[in-house]
């Protein structure tokens, strides 16, 4: 496995416009492993979508997937547009840029994603639920946006973990300030 270093909230990196692709090359699907990879090696709680930038690459190309289990396919589109979306879900949501941080975010519950795949073939996803909701997280960040630019803001909570719970986590109340301080901080300890 290599896995890649995971850019913290703060980063400039992620406020940043990706790229579009122009050349599919060795170097792009190294890239394309490495990322998969990256997300696979989450575990606490487990990945279901990584963006190239927060990777330290601004190029769009994101990953992303349904479900959590091993044999759910990775799905991977290059240069990736929203066409067409349609009625609305509600949901919790975080990211890795974000570990540990938890919001609510109302996304779209149906999706059309068109793109590129990784073998340079012309790719359209019908997505529903939650990979609609990851597609549309994820093109969000080759756009700069993040999630907490959309969570509800009295939404927002650290997991923190507590064998006593069900989950083996409670959830801790916090706010945008609060979450700026904390991640400041784990981005000078990297
Ligand atoms: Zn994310």
């Amino acid at each position: 496995m290599s896995t890649l270093p995971i850019r913290i909230y703060g980063d400039a990196i992620l406020r940043k416009k990706a790229k579009p692709v122009k050349h599919i090359d060795g170097q792009l699907q190294r890239l394309i492993v490495q990322m998969t990879e990256t997300m696979l090696a989450a575990e606490a709680p487990p990945a279901v979508g990584l963006a190239a930038p927060q990777v330290g690459r601004l190029m769009r190309v994101i990953i992303a997937r349904e479900d959590v289990t091993d044999d759910t396919p990775v799905h991977c589109v290059i240069n990736p547009r929203l066409v067409e979306y349609e009625e609305e879900q509600t949901d919790s949501e975080g990211c890795l840029s974000f570990p540990t941080l938890r919001g609510m975010v109302r996304r779209p519950l149906r999706v059309l994603v068109a793109g590129i795949g990784p073998d340079e073939e012309e790719l359209s996803l019908e997505a529903a639920g939650l990979l609609a909701r990851v597609l549309v997280h994820e093109i969000d960040h080759l756009n700069g946006v993040v999630f907490i630019d959309k969570a509800d803001p009295d939404s927002l909570r650290w997991m923190i973990p507590d064998k006593n719970e069900e989950d083996g986590y409670r959830l801790k109340p916090t706010g945008l300030a609060k979450i700026q301080e904390v991640f400041d901080r784990l981005r000078q300890k990297q």
